[in-house]
């Protein structure tokens, strides 16, 4: 059998929350509960929006709940000159191509295909094909790179949360993976990585999921399997609404300075999308002992703090 490689993937352009290192709870919990590898990479390419303080709350508040990390921190923007040369070897092998039409050429060609009631897609202008004439080279314009998607069929996965999930490739536009600077793209970054660092099981949000299709077809033209999926549910506030930072989720460090329990809130942040039977109240130890990706929950769980606050009563 193969090691169980996992990882947490922060962006660090907020403060994260509970919701967000729910997220870095399981991965770790899977690798331990296996005797796995947990992996820690900082998506920080969002150079406008990743700050420092945020890496730091990251770090200070896995560094709290004891979620060790046994490689990294990688940092995305130190491993450019590795997409970099992957993108090369792409274009190369023709499994990417340039494409030259600019964003305003772009947007025209959306507006035709709205007024015309068709879903607005790339229409493979600049996709190479057998016997097929390129347009010239326009003068003066960066062109970005496109992953060459496959063409008709579909793609799927069994996801460890959602089940089976199946996109039509039609539905896929061929992605773009490198902006008309030169830098790498989200997706693109985001496969080489887990390729590179042998990921064998992503848990990741389910805001992920369109993602997901796009990033198995990079990694099978890159020539290998992609991982397995689970992806989970959303974390709800006491609203009901998505927890954010914009609606006035705390960082995962105030509960601590509160002088909350590091050891109910694994606790509490396990049991928020993970049971095991009626087990409420649990030791670190035990949690570790019973963790699988079998018994995720299907649906969003709700922060609730006074729940919390129970749970820290009880450890
Ligand atoms: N960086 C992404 C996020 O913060 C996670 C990416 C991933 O897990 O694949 O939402």
């Amino acid at each position: 059998m193969t090691t169980v490689r996992t990882r947490f993937a922060p962006s660090p352009t907020g403060f994260i929350h509970l919701g967000n290192i729910r997220s870095a709870l399981y991965p770790w919990a899977f690798a331990r509960a296996n005797n796995g590898t947990f992996i820690l990479r900082i998506e920080d390419t969002d150079l406008e929006r990743s700050t420092q303080a945020a890496v730091d709350v990251i770090l200070e508040g896995m560094q709290w709940l004891g979620l060790s990390h046994d490689e990294g921190p990688f940092y995305q923007m130190q491993r450019v000159d590795r997409y970099k040369e992957v993108l090369a070897q792409m274009l190369e092998q023709g499994l990417a191509y340039r494409c030259y039409m600019s964003s305003a050429e772009l947007d025209a060609l959306r507006e035709r295909q709205m007024a015309a009631k068709q879903k607005p897609r790339y229409d493979g202008t600049w996709r190479p094909e057998p016997g097929k004439t390129l347009p010239p080279v326009p003068e003066g314009v960066l062109p970005v790179i496109r992953f060459r998607g496959p063409v008709g069929g579909s793609v799927s996965w069994d996801d460890k949360v959602k089940g089976r999930i199946e996109f039509s490739n039609d539905e896929l536009d061929d992605l773009i993976i490198a902006r008309p600077d030169g830098t790498p793209t989200y997706n693109f970054c985001v496969v080489v990585d887990d390729i590179d660092m042998g990921i064998t099981h992503v848990i990741r949000g389910d805001d992920h999921v369109n993602n997901t299709p796009r990033q198995i077809h990079v990694f099978r033209a890159l020539g290998k399997e992609p991982p397995v999926y689970a992806h989970l549910p959303t974390v709800l506030n006491e609203q009901g609404e998505k927890m954010s930072k914009r609606n006035g989720a705390k960082p995962v460090t105030q509960y601590r300075d509160e002088g909350f329990l590091a050891d109910a809130m694994v606790n509490y942040l396990a049991r928020l999308g993970w049971s095991h039977g009626d087990e409420e109240i649990f030791s670190r130890e035990q949690f570790l002992q019973w963790f699988n990706l079998d018994h995720l929950g299907k649906s969003a769980g709700q922060y609730d703090e006074t729940k919390l606050r129970w749970v820290n009563a009880q450890h």
